[in-house]
């Protein structure tokens, strides 16, 4: 944890996931979002939940224990998807989390008759505006996204090196860039971003 202090418990399955992902560099949400997120949604109290990139399921286990929301996630890679069977299985969630095995910028289908109470964005930033784009119609009235690694471990306010970046790397901050530009302009939401973790946008549909 950086900065914030907190109770929130970690059962023995899910410290058994945090330890998988450090050692497989699998990009599982920080502690301190993970506090941040939790909070909104007990707060919010989502009774459905979409997750884009599900991972190894860690997060759509956390998310889906605070309050009992139904939790809809997509993953496109299959080792990851095939973990996240696994992970739910194990913690007997199958009827609750559901995952779907897919490229998101392809689930709409999937979906497209559901409406969500949450949206948290948490894949491939290059394509967050597609993402957002693409699930947000499927808001509920007062519906609340998320999109996590908005400050991407601080490149993104980070004018002064912004040069030394690879191309790619700096192709990927100018996206998320002006992700973030058209967030706070959009007037459908009220949103901030939030230095928490590694950056977390909170987006209330108006
Ligand atoms: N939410 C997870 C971490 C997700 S890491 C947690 O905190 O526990 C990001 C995941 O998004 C990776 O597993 C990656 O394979 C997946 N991903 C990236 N782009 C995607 C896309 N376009 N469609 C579906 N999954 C995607
Ligand atoms: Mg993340």
């Amino acid at each position: 944890m950086e900065t914030a202090t907190t109770n929130i418990k970690f059962s023995d399955f899910e410290l058994e996931l945090k330890k998988y992902a450090k050692e497989n560099n699998v990009p599982i949400i920080f502690d301190e979002g993970l506090c941040f997120l939790e909070t909104i949604i007990r707060l919010h109290k989502p009774r459905r939940i979409l997750e884009i990139g599900t991972a190894i399921g860690y997060s759509a286990i956390r998310m889906n224990k605070c309050v009992g929301s139904e939790i809809y996630t997509i993953e496109r890679n299959p080792d990851m998807y095939k973990l996240a069977l696994e992970n739910v299985a194990k913690v007997g969630k199958q009827d609750e989390i559901h995952i779907i095995f897919k490229d998101a910028l392809e689930a709409f289908e999937d979906v497209k008759d559901l409406e969500f109470d949450l949206i948290f964005i948490d894949a491939a930033k290059a394509q967050y505006t597609k993402f957002f784009d693409l699930y947000t119609p499927l808001l509920s009235q007062r519906g609340v996204v998320v999109c996590d690694n908005m400050l991407f471990h601080g490149l993104v306010m980070d004018d002064e090196h912004y040069m030394t970046y690879s191309r790619s790397v700096r192709g990927l901050i100018r996206k998320l860039h002006n992700f973030h530009e058209a967030l706070l302009s959009n007037e459908n939401y009220d949103t901030t971003i939030f230095p928490i973790g590694d950056g977390m946008a909170v987006s209330i549909k108006r």
